[in-house]
């Protein structure tokens, strides 16, 4: 049976698929404590992977190397960029780009040396199913979030986006650093902290990966009030439904 191996940035979102997850064992290995079980049927690992790229390509590593994972999917929160990736709306990606990559002028700006790119692709057909899973939960964001959640984050009508998504290690919190990125990087959709890593460690161990994000914020000098709130009433929510409706499909 193939294994999956799940990443997620939050600690609120690891909890609640532990918590599903009925025979679940954790195994401690690079201080990180690994998740093994079953979820509807599927043999998974789950993992919190920590903040920043190297944490998360360490987790990586670690779920490939010694949990042998057959595919890996990260889902988490994410800074809109584009002007239509509002609050509450989910990005799956369809290429990740490390955005404080800068090794100019030896190389392009955002190409990581000696791979000759900086566009790191997702798995196109686990991509399609998570994408298909995230509209599914967001056509009926009542069904899993509370009314307040929804009155006070304003999700009547939350859209799944699917395009480039840019990592790097910031939390990218004023408006003028947002602006900058928009500009030196037009087509991203969303700003993280990890996915672009975990990208290109699943590139050197040919595994699939997808990567799925909650917009929690605009990337801009608000980008930091409600964030806990957010991921505790409505990421954490939307990543388990997600990956809940994409299992039992799958
Ligand atoms: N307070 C949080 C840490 C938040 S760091 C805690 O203690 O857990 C932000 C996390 O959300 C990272 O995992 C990052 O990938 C993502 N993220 C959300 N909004 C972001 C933004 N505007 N810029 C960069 N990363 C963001």
């Amino acid at each position: 049976m193939a294994v999956i191996g799940i990443m997620s940035a939050m600690h609120e979102e690891l909890a609640a698929v532990l918590a599903a997850m009925p025979d679940k064992h954790l195994v401690r290995v690079a201080g990180r404590d690994f998740g093994l079980g079953h979820w509807h049927g599927h043999e998974v690992v789950v993992v919190l992977s920590r903040i920043g790229k190297v944490a998360a390509a360490t987790t990586a590593t670690a779920l490939i190397e010694r949990f042998k994972v057959d595919a890996l999917v990260f889902t988490g929160a994410a800074g809109g960029l584009a002007a239509d990736a509002q609050v509450g709306d989910v990005v799956v990606a369809s290429a990740l780009v490390q955005h404080d990559m800068d090794a100019s002028p030896l190389f392009p700006k955002h190409e990581v040396p000696l791979y000759g790119r900086s566009r790191f692709d997702t798995d196109a057909a686990l991509s399609k199913a998570l994408a298909a899973a995230a509209s599914q939960v967001l056509s009926d964001p009542a069904q899993h979030l509370g009314a307040q959640a929804i009155a006070d984050f304003h999700l009547l009508s939350p859209r799944v986006h699917q395009g480039l998504i840019a990592s790097g290690d910031r939390f990218v919190s004023t408006t003028a650093e947002s602006q900058a990125l928009q500009l030196s990087l037009p087509e991203a959709l969303a700003v993280e902290m990890e996915g672009a890593a975990v990208a290109q460690v699943c590139l050197d161990y040919g595994v699939p990966f997808a990567a799925v994000r909650t917009i929690s914020d605009r990337a801009d000098d608000e980008a930091h009030s409600d964030f806990g709130r957010f991921i505790r009433d409505v990421a954490s929510r939307y990543s388990l439904a997600i990956l809940s409706q994409w299992l039992m499909q799958r």
